[in-house]
């Protein structure tokens, strides 16, 4: 990927989207398009195309949300995706895109998976029911890849990144994914003198976060380094539970408040780890240690417009 490469971000408005922008202008690339055409609009998005014909695509554009928007709206979410993935490939395709990558989600991976998650274990078993109208989306995307791959000999890549979290991140309480989620809460028990913090299920899930701007570096190094049809994880090797992360937020914020479980919250998947020794072994490190990157969103947190917080 040439420096002064026609690079479009489609998505560049979302979490994953807007730091792959950063990143990319960070590292020195010039021609950077952040357009948004109408994705679930087949002729807009052809026609935008037709008129950038870009040399490189990410796709980072489609709705997501944590586990209550995904309860609420799965309809939404599935169609949302399905829509972006057809609409953004066939035209990649038609207008001779060198090489496109999908970013897909940890959500594709079966409920029971064996942990940690390699991708020859997807398609395997069951979805966790909570995600499952989002995760079948996602996973059409990556199929939609290898189809084109395979039929027409485009590179066509996906990757499935571990759960990304930063500055810019949603932080509704209804909608949002866990650590915007739990800054929010615990910030606003904090300034206002609240005894406790209620914390969505058991807090015995376990996940895997990276940050905003570490996945976007490694969307930009997978680019130029990966050319498998099999997707690749682009995690950061560590875990946590939601108990633990809670402390940690909790310690960061400097509440002092307790933390409380609602077990009548759903847990969703038992646990979310994958296997990123592919990532690795080409070269790909964690830049930020998750501490800090807390710490980070918690300080943008603090800062932010207030329509990020509704
Ligand atoms: P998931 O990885 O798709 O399950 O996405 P989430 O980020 O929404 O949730 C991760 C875990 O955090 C789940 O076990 C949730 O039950 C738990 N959790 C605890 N409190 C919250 C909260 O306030 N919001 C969200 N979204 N999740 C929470």
């Amino acid at each position: 990927m040439e420096k002064e490469a026609k690079i479009y971000v489609a998505g560049a408005g979302t979490l994953i989207g807007s730091a792959i922008v950063r990143q990319l202008r960070g590292q020195g690339y010039t021609n950077v398009l952040i357009d948004e055409p109408d994705f679930t609009d087949a002729f807009a998005v052809d026609s935008y195309f037709a008129q950038k014909q870009p040399d490189y695509v990410f796709v980072a554009a489609g709705k997501s949300g944590g586990i209550g928007a995904n309860q609420k709206l799965p309809a939404v979410l599935i169609l949302d995706n399905l829509l972006v993935a057809c609409h953004v490939t066939h035209s990649a395709y038609r207008y001779g895109t060198k090489k496109l990558l999908y970013l897909a989600s940890s959500c594709c991976y079966p409920k029971l998976c064996p942990q940690p998650m390699r991708v020859e274990y997807l398609f395997t078993g069951p979805l966790e029911p909570s995600n499952e109208a989002y995760a079948m989306g996602k996973l059409a995307g990556i199929q939609l890849c290898q189809a084109y791959h395979r039929q027409y000999g485009m590179n066509f890549i996906s990757a499935i990144p571990a759960n990304a979290f930063g500055p810019g991140d949603d932080f509704s309480l209804g909608d949002s994914h866990v650590i915007a989620a739990l800054i929010r809460k615990v910030h606003e028990a904090k300034t206002q003198g609240l005894p406790f913090v209620e914390v969505w299920g058991t807090g015995s899930p376990r996940r895997e976060f990276i940050y905003a701007d570490d996945l976007g570096d490694a969307c930009i190094f997978t680019m130029l380094n990966y050319n498998g049809s099999e997707p690749i994880n682009l995690g950061t090797g560590g875990d946590i539970s939601i108990k633990e992360l809670a402390e940690l937020i909790r310690e960061i914020s400097g509440y002092t408040g307790q933390i409380r479980f609602d077990s009548n919250q759903p847990d969703g998947m038992p646990v979310k780890f994958m296997d990123s020794r592919p990532l690795r072994e080409l070269g790909w490190e964690v830049k930020t240690d998750f501490r800090s990157a807390l710490k980070e969103t918690y300080q943008w947190f603090r800062t932010a417009k207030p329509s990020c917080q509704s």
